[in-house]
């Protein structure tokens, strides 16, 4: 059985990475199970119920507060005693970076971070993950006895990848447990980002730019594309190294990992630090001048031809104009 440890904010919804999670766990095959901590675990409860799971375990006698990571900790610990799953995965957030080492640390099991994907190999689980700050990708097999513990990160795949529910799951509730280590955490009030940082992981449409564009100045057009399509703006690395774009809008290895409906990667050649970041788009969008740039290879569209000629008409041809390039 796999487990997955759900995230959900202080109303109960369940995080877009956790349902990822949820898809990861079914794609490995068996019965997943999926836990739920935290405020508000009916309606959590409630969504988790469309997806085909075995079981919903919803912790909220009373619910752990979101922080307390030390009662998180020992209410885990007894439940994959009693439960001996296989594999334990979470998405990589800040929190299971906080509660899970130690939870693996306790359990003396193993724990891979911030994975790209996995898959079954002459039976064995084969788990990517970049190194090296994404200069290499490497596939890792766990050793040792189960439970092995991993983090996905967010859009390492596409959360409509998860399979419906056909029968209902069944759900328990529990009461956390309570260690003798539970008062060494206290948690302050939540932290409120003053700076606006772009979370391009929840974006449906994303407009990419790349080197091709050749100066900052041409990104109006490109803004102008992205707000017909509805879409956010997002870049290969150089641009935001330029300075053209900030960081936050950096696609790749060292920027965001992305899966949205639709990707049009602009003036993009395909390097592989950028194609681990934007994969699982859904559909794929290309334009280049260079027939043979990598990025056709994972295309399913591709534009050969000149972006300055090829934006605009587009952008007239969604805004229903003419244009006289076409
Ligand atoms: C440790 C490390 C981490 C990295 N992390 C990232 C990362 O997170 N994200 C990332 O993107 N990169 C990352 N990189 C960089 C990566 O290796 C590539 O250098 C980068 O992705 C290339 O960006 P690009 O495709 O925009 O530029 P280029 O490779 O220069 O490609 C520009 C493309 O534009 C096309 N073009 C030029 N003019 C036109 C035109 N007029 N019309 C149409 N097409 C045109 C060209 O044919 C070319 O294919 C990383 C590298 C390292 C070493």
């Amino acid at each position: 059985m796999t487990a997955v440890i759900v995230e959900t904010d202080r109303q109960g919804a369940v995080s877009v990475p956790s349902i990822e999670s949820l898809a990861i766990a079914q794609e490995l095959g068996g019965p997943v199970t999926a836990l739920v901590t935290g405020a508000e675990t009916a309606r959590a409860a409630t969504a988790l119920a469309a997806f085909d799971l075995s079981d919903i375990v919803a912790v909220d006698d009373p619910p752990i507060e979101p922080g307390a990571s030390t009662t998180l900790v020992s209410t885990l610990a007894a439940w994959i005693d009693a439960a001996q799953p296989e594999l334990v995965i979470a998405p990589h957030s800040y929190s299971a970076r906080d509660y899970l080492p130690r939870l693996a640390a306790r359990l003396d099991r193993p724990l891979i971070t911030d994975c790209l994907g996995v898959r079954i190999d002459n039976g064995a689980r084969v788990f990517t993950r970049p190194l090296f700050q994404g200069k290499l990708v490497a596939d890792v097999v766990l050793d040792g006895p189960s439970p092995h513990f991993a983090t996905f990160q967010a859009g390492a795949t596409r959360a409509d990848s998860a399979r419906p529910a056909t029968v209902a799951p069944r759900v328990t509730r529990r009461s956390p447990t309570i260690g003798p280590d539970a008062t060494q955490v206290g948690v302050e009030p939540p932290f409120h980002d003053t700076s606006r940082t772009i979370d391009l992981t929840q974006a449906d449409r994303i407009v990419a730019v790349g080197r091709g564009l050749n100066d900052g100045k041409h990104l109006a057009m490109i803004q102008e594309l992205a707000t017909a399509l509805g879409a956010e703006v997002a870049a290969s690395r150089p641009v935001c190294d330029l300075g053209w774009l900030p960081l936050d809008r950096q696609v790749g290895s060292s920027g965001q990992t992305v899966a949205p409906a639709l990707y049009v990667a602009i003036g993009i050649s395909g390097a592989i630090q950028h194609i681990v970041g934007m994969k699982s788009a859904k559909t794929i969008v290309a334009i280049n001048k260079d027939r043979d740039a990598p990025i056709f290879e994972i295309a399913d569209y591709g534009v050969v031809g000149d972006l300055f000629e090829i934006v605009p008409a587009l952008i007239a041809a969604l805004k229903g104009g003419h244009s006289g390039n076409t």
